[in-house]
């Protein structure tokens, strides 16, 4: 199957946040200003700082809570730095994140689960910092900090219980019910791995 018949699965979202989930048109590169791109060490990229604060606010729709942009390019936050797998701003609730670094190549047929997997994390990561909850220091956790691949592999695809409390009383969510819908989205996605740890979460929020 070529490359290009991998879309990633976006339909996560309504069961990780329990919201209405809707698709934006795609954004053109060419809405982005070239002054905002750059070439770094070979590496087309794309100014996520302007993404963000620029370009997302004036595509939100009135009635969205958050907006989460994805993109197979590389970005950087600023000049300094070498690159970001994702950015958020808290106060106009809008977000990017890359699989550039994610899938190792392409996207295709052996890549696709853990690109997803790591995508997942990123940008539900992402999405709970426009929620408000900062990085966690609690727990093995979805919102722990990373720096590099290998630490957001690491942490797991689902939150510790004190960031789930925080978020579950901010979006008034069915924590069984929310979980059910993942664990199943995770098995039929081949993410054995996340389903096992949110099996576990469901066994104790059942009890
Ligand atoms: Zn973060
Ligand atoms: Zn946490």
């Amino acid at each position: 199957m070529g490359k290009e018949n991998y879309r990633l699965e976006y339909r996560i979202y309504p069961f990780f946040f329990g919201l209405e989930t809707v698709q934006l048109q795609p954004i053109s590169e060419s809405e982005i200003p070239s002054k905002e791109q750059r070439t770094h060490f070979g590496n087309h990229q794309l100014n996520a700082s302007y993404i963000i604060n620029t370009l997302l606010p004036s595509k939100m729709p009135k009635d969205a809570i958050v907006v989460m942009a994805l993109t197979a390019k590389d970005l950087y936050p600023n000049p300094k730095w070498n690159f970001v797998f994702g950015l958020a701003s808290y106060e106009k609730r809008t977000a990017v994140s890359s699989i550039s670094r994610y899938s190792e190549g392409g996207l295709d047929v052996s890549t696709y689960p853990i690109c997803l997997r790591r995508i997942i994390k990123t940008s539900s990561h992402e999405i709970c910092h426009m929620f408000s909850l900062a990085h966690c220091i609690e727990a093995k956790c979805l919102m722990n900090g990373v720096n590099n691949l290998a630490e957001g592999d690491s942490r797991p695809n689902a939150l510790c219980s004190v960031c789930l409390t925080k978020i579950s009383w901010n979006l008034k969510f069915q924590d069984v019910d929310r979980l059910d819908s993942l664990i199943h989205f995770m098995k039929i996605h081949q993410l054995d791995d996340d389903a096992i740890i949110l099996e576990k979460q469901r066994t104790v929020l059942a009890k």
